[in-house]
């Protein structure tokens, strides 16, 4: 589709679209690795907010400095600003998640040589009105400390503008990924994942401006290129930095149709109130989004989730994608995987070390798991 291919260019050449972006825009770039980072307050900062994504050719540089139980996403975002991969960012913010996440915002603020570094600790229970009153005030205080690095001030007129552009997006998001689950074929899993992906980096006006040309053409095309006689999945787990899986299932003979993933599905839940105050909203929405496995609300709540979210979609089996070492997740699985079975819904595990991985040695296990389902 010649309307991605934008996308393809931030995701693939990230540094050319930042500098460039720098060069005509003078505006800072602010990094960050998990999708519970409150992006709206750096946005109406009038900086890039820039997800980094794991990929790197090798982790020579960063594994002098984490031990190799870390996750390939943690230790390939370390590479990457250790081989300087990451110069055009102003900074990063680390959001309180995982015991990795935590360990190496540390290391990241002492060899990074990024000029800016911020914490966001968010409260790890998600589940009562004072972690909420605590959720508040750390993206109050968020908002300070990017007054402070940036010599300015943050206005709720930005701040109500963000929240509206951010409210447009995820709402082109959402309907993208309905086109999808209606039509599966009219676009490939790997054009989804550009798409999100691009969603967290690219500027975001124009990038709402971008998917909306996406949504159009796929609203012409969509009931032509509708796939039949194939297996509807649902991806779940965290980041899935294997964009070759999606070609794999879809040669098995099935689609992704959902996900449960936070660089998919988790990153557009969630509208943003516009009537409220800015910050308290921004940290409701946060608050009361789906939660990943790093934060607590109730034991059964992400399996329940689950299970609603694969019989709302007819879904006929899950694919749980995990990064080695990555506990939260795997902690989470036997719950989720039980959950799914009481529904009588079939799911598959692949735990994947390296993201560069010949998708050769899944396409097996994927057309084994497709042929029973
Ligand atoms: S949640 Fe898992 S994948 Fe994400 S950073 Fe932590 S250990 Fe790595």
């Amino acid at each position: 589709m010649k309307q991605l291919q934008i996308f393809e260019q931030v995701i693939d050449r990230p540094s050319e679209y930042c500098w460039l972006l720098k060069t005509q825009t003078h505006r800072k770039i602010i990094g960050y690795l998990c999708s519970y980072t409150p992006e709206e307050i750096i946005h109406a900062s009038g900086a890039l907010p820039f997800r980094i994504f794991g990929h790197a050719d090798s982790t020579i540089r960063a594994d002098a400095h984490l031990q190799a139980y870390c996750c390939s996403l943690a230790r390939m975002a370390l590479e990457q600003v250790l081989s300087r991969g990451l110069d055009f960012l102003d900074g990063t913010v680390f959001s309180h998640t995982c015991d990795t996440m935590q360990r190496l915002s540390d290391i990241w603020r002492l060899n990074s040589g990024l000029a800016l570094h911020f914490d966001v600790v968010l409260p790890s229970k998600l589940n009562s009105e004072s972690a909420f009153r605590y959720l508040v005030d750390v993206c109050y205080q968020f908002k300070k400390d990017l007054e402070a690095a940036f010599r300015l001030k943050i206005t709720d007129e930005q701040l109500s503008e963000s929240i509206h552009l951010y409210n447009l997006i995820r709402q082109g998001l959402q309907e993208l990924y309905h086109v999808r689950s209606q039509h599966p074929g009219a676009i490939s899993g790997k054009e989804m994942d550009l798409i999100m992906r691009a969603a967290m980096r690219m500027d975001r006006e124009e990038f709402y401006q971008r998917i909306m040309d996406v949504m159009d053409h796929l609203k012409r095309e969509a009931s032509m290129k509708c796939a039949q006689n194939f297996k509807r999945l649902i991806l779940v787990g965290g980041v899935c930095d294997q964009p070759n899986l999606y070609g794999a299932v879809e040669q098995a003979g099935a689609a992704v149709v959902w996900d449960d993933l936070c660089v998919g599905s988790r990153y557009f839940q969630g509208l943003i109130d516009e009537n409220a105050d800015p910050i308290e909203a921004i940290a409701k929405r946060y608050f009361e989004r789906v939660i990943c496995p790093a934060k607590y609300r109730d034991p059964n709540f992400r399996g329940e989730y689950l299970a609603r979210i694969a019989r709302e979609k007819n879904i006929h089996g899950a694919i749980f994608v995990m990064l080695k070492f990555c506990d939260p997740h795997a902690f989470d699985y036997p719950f989720l995987k039980d959950h799914l079975d009481q529904v009588g819904i079939p799911s598959l595990r692949l735990e994947i070390e390296d993201p560069q991985l010949a998708i050769g040695q899944l396409q097996t296990r994927i057309e084994a798991f497709v042929e029973m389902l």
